[in-house]
């Protein structure tokens, strides 16, 4: 991490000492602050999207005047309740504000702003790593602004609020999720003092939007190791409050000597196993709702043990009103994660005795999304049991072979019917009527089943003899 009082060489793209320029003709100060300071320093090799300049002044003026140095159909974004104002400068979000002093109220996570100094803007900054400013002017451009020692907790990887923890969280509970989404994404340390404010603040997270707590779980989500941030989720009291569904799995219960694995920790690792194959956020999504349905259709019987019956079908539904609960998009996504929900068990009740019609139903019923849960069920193997961890994953590469045998001899893929409605009609004289589904889904069956071929002819041979049996006349 570089080490001296100057970082003139973080401040090389062109679009600094333009704005440098302009500060100095409007005789206001400037500072870039933030996400772009703290990347520099960490040497991370992110691409950077957005830029935050503090202006000791009016910032939205700044970048008014900084859009006219620019090409000219730079637009500036003013938003009025909060101050500030953006352009875009070759796909980077630049935000300008104006230096401010803020006091909260109980009910909002919005506070009151009153102009303020450089160091009053650092101080209303979430975490002390957050506050590091580079200056922009002339006198000592590159020069680090670090009141808190944040470079010190940058170097030893803490992540701690500038102020008094319990007042930071309380007054913006949104922090608390941002302390948990940096330590994963980062894989820092939250400093245990600001660990046992965010355990007391928990409740405040209700008054956080669920379009914020969706944006902080998926950067969550899209860390290296997901699961670090979601045990933090979960020791603080947040993820009950977040994803109920989640801490409903956590537990071992024992009845006459018989017990069920921990189905949370279970999910953090098929999560982890997850992002280690896959940077799809929605693969991740499906690792970590995989088993939501366990929790309400758990149950022990004597002749059986512990059984989860139907808990694929359960969890599926339940990954719905989820999504609709969080406010997240009811796209094609929720379909995705509710269909690698659904078939989760696919493959692996199929890698117990590998036929080629449950193959044929497998590759049919998952489609284009097959690699996927392939995929998803292959994270799903956690056993510590060496022996039986070769044992499924020996399976499911058997599965797979299956799969690629049956695809090019029966192409099931993106299965089009060989006979259409049309001809049926026309074969038998019939207008629209129930018969003609009965017939299509036949023939479906008898294919995926392997009793006739996926082709032409013999499905029009199984038309006509199932037209018979149905007592329809043949024209
Ligand atoms: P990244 O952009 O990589 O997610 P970031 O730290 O840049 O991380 P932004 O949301 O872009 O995060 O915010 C820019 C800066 O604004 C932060 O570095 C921090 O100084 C400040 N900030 C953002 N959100 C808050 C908040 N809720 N409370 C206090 N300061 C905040
Ligand atoms: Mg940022």
């Amino acid at each position: 991490m570089p080490n001296q009082k100057n970082h003139k060489q973080a401040l090389e793209l062109p679009i600094f000492k333009i704005i440098s320029q302009v500060a100095t003709s409007l005789q206001i100060d400037a500072y870039v602050i933030g996400g772009f300071v703290r990347d520099y320093l960490l040497q991370q090799q992110v691409p950077v999207k957005d830029i935050d300049v503090v202006a000791i002044g009016d910032g939205i003026e700044l970048a008014n005047q900084v859009a006219k140095s620019l090409p000219l159909n730079t637009k500036v974004q003013i938003f009025k309740t909060y101050g500030t104002a953006m352009l875009l400068y070759n796909g980077i979000a630049i935000e300008f504000v104006g230096a401010r002093k803020e006091s909260y109220q109980t009910t909002s996570r919005n506070p009151e702003v009153k102009p303020g100094s450089l160091e009053d803007d650092q101080n209303r900054r979430d975490f002390t790593m957050n506050a590091l400013a580079l200056s922009l002017n002339t006198s000592n451009y590159g020069d680090l602004i670090d009141p808190f020692n944040g470079l010190k907790d940058l170097k030893s990887k803490r992540i701690i609020t500038p102020l008094e923890p319990k007042i930071t969280f309380s007054d913006d509970p949104l922090r608390m999720l941002r302390a948990i989404r940096f330590a994963s994404q980062l894989q820092f340390k939250i400093d245990p003092i600001c660990l046992d404010a965010i355990n007391k603040n928990a409740e405040r997270i209700k008054i956080i939007t669920n379009e914020r707590i969706v944006d902080e779980l998926n950067k969550i989500l899209a860390s290296k190791k997901p699961s670090n941030g979601f045990k933090l989720l979960h020791h603080t009291g947040l993820l009950k409050l977040i994803l109920p569904e989640l801490t409903a799995l956590e537990g071992i219960e024992e009845v006459e000597g018989q017990s069920h694995k921990d189905n949370f920790y279970h999910t953090l690792e098929v999560l982890d196993n997850m992002a280690a194959t896959s940077d799809d956020l929605w693969l991740r999504w499906a690792a970590l709702l995989h088993d939501i349905g366990k929790a309400p259709t758990k149950k022990f019987s004597k002749t059986n043990g512990w059984t989860f019956h139907g808990h694929e079908f359960k969890g599926s539904k339940m990954v719905y009103q989820l999504f609709k609960r969080l406010k997240m998009p009811l796209n094609d996504k929720v379909k995705f994660v509710q269909k690698i929900v659904l078939m989760s068990s696919r493959p692996i009740v199929i890698a117990e005795a590998v036929t080629d019609s449950a193959v044929r139903r497998l590759i049919f019923d998952a489609g284009e999304d097959l690699e996927a849960l392939m995929l998803h069920c292959e994270a799903d193997i956690t056993t510590k049991n060496p022996r039986r961890f070769k044992k499924y994953r020996d399976n499911f590469a058997l599965v797979r072979q299956k799969i690629k045998e049956v695809e090019t001899r029966d192409h099931v893929r993106n299965f089009q019917p060989p006979i259409s409605g049309e001809l049926i009609m026309e074969t038998f004289s019939l207008k629209p009527c129930r018969e003609i589904g009965l017939i299509k889904d036949a023939i479906k069956e008898a294919i995926l089943e392997g009793k006739i071929k996926n082709d032409f002819d013999e499905a029009y041979q199984f038309m006509l003899k199932k037209g018979k049996a149905l007592r329809l006349k043949k024209t």
